[in-house]
């Protein structure tokens, strides 16, 4: 996916770090962000901290189901969240609780729940993740599909 943040101008088409006629400089203020395309794929990985700025300078909500991506004089691109960041199980798509690496029992509660629950059973991604469940470190995404048609990569709209 491809983002433009869109940037307020001076009243002379300045840009955000250029003089005025007063001799100021512009201070950049984020009017919003376009999408330029939202990727080959309708799957999308938003990293968190580009969630938490994104929330945080107004341009994008999650209400614990749908990421929505509000375009700067756009419509509203709605993503259903599959997971947030955490720790799942492989077996079974359970959620488990993510302890971080360095933490003192970290992976231990992940490693109890598959030897409870999956006894004896190979890993379904035993070279990635040998022990049964994964890390993810992203919101897995899916874009909703008519808006995925409309705006993905390679598609110019009129
Ligand atoms: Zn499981």
């Amino acid at each position: 996916m491809k983002l433009h943040r869109v940037y307020e101008r001076g009243p002379n088409g300045e840009r955000a770090g250029e003089k005025l006629s007063n001799g100021v400089r512009l201070r950049p203020k984020l009017l919003g962000v376009e999408v330029v395309h939202t990727g080959t794929d309708a799957e999308q990985h938003f990293a968190p901290d580009l969630v938490d700025r994104a929330i945080d300078e107004g341009w994008m909500t999650f209400d614990g189901e749908t990421l929505v991506l509000h375009t700067y004089g756009g419509e509203d691109l709605k993503y259903r969240v599959r997971r947030v960041p955490g720790c799942y199980c492989l077996h079974c798509n359970a959620k488990l609780e993510y302890e971080p690496p360095g933490a003192p029992k970290a992976g231990t509660i992940a490693r109890a729940h598959v030897a409870a629950l999956h006894a004896g059973k190979a890993s379904p991604q035993p070279k990635r993740w040998s022990s049964g469940y994964e890390v993810i470190h992203f919101y897995d995404c899916v874009l909703d599909a008519k808006q995925h048609a409309q705006f993905k990569a390679g598609v110019t709209s009129g």
